[in-house]
């Protein structure tokens, strides 16, 4: 066993089973994904450790419990169409890539999706599409999704995010009124098409920004 898959075992086992995630698929999704190839080599150390990490740009990976707190929301049981808006690294895309039978990720900075997309590719993901776009609008050629997750936080519920799930599936989004702290959100659409909502806990994003996001700089150069 390398030195990265020892930690990676004791990090599922302390930070995400330890802390109340009991979904074997989620799991079993964890204990595969390299965390130290999305990072940058200076940190490759830390990618063992339960906290966010900067991956230039101004944006971070996420802390691990939080992805996995975030895909079992989704409640995937395998095979699935899955959007996922804010690649940053590609690392959430590649647990949900794990599960998942295709996973579309959008991208608002042209960098990190190049990045993203080479990190994928280098470690092998060929079921994950990466898109340079302002992922607010989700992601119409690819519609509908059984799961959306949002991995940036929204000012208010995306409706067109909405718009995109089939029937029965769900959009896991954090939503607040300030640029740092959110709710977590999950959104079931029902099969008669109206929406269930649930709120999940408190976290802390970057902010989604983008036409049903935060106003900010214009970051999208050319769609790809
Ligand atoms: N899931 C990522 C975490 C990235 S942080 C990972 O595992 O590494 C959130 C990301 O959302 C940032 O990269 C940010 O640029 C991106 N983002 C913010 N608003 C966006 C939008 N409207 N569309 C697509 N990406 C967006």
């Amino acid at each position: 066993m390398t030195d990265f898959e020892a930690q990676r075992k004791r990090m599922v086992a302390d930070h995400i089973r330890g802390r109340g995630i009991s979904d074997e698929l989620v799991l079993s999704a964890m204990e595969k994904v390299c965390r130290e190839a999305f990072v940058a080599a200076q940190f490759s150390f830390l990618a063992y450790e339960d906290g966010p990490l900067p991956i230039g740009e101004g944006q971070t990976i996420s802390q691990p419990y939080v992805v996995a707190f975030m895909i079992e929301a989704l409640a995937l049981k395998g095979g699935e169409r899955v959007l996922e808006i804010g690649a940053g690294s590609g690392y959430a895309a590649a647990v949900l890539a794990q599960i998942a039978g295709e996973v579309y990720a959008v991208e608002r900075i042209g960098p990190l999706a190049h990045k993203a997309a080479s990190n994928l590719d280098g470690q092998g993901y060929r079921n994950v599409h990466v898109h340079l776009a302002d992922g607010t609008r989700g992601w119409e050629d690819a519609e509908p999704f059984d799961a959306i997750l949002v991995s940036a936080g929204a000012p208010a519920m995306p409706d067109m995010l909405k718009r995109q799930l089939a029937p029965g599936g769900r959009l896991v989004v954090p939503v607040g009124d300030s640029r740092q702290d959110q709710e977590l959100i999950r959104v079931t659409r029902l099969a008669d098409g109206r929406f269930e909502q649930k709120k999940l806990a408190d976290v802390r994003f970057v902010p989604l920004i983008g036409e049903e996001g935060w106003p900010g700089p214009s970051a999208v150069t050319t769609p790809t």
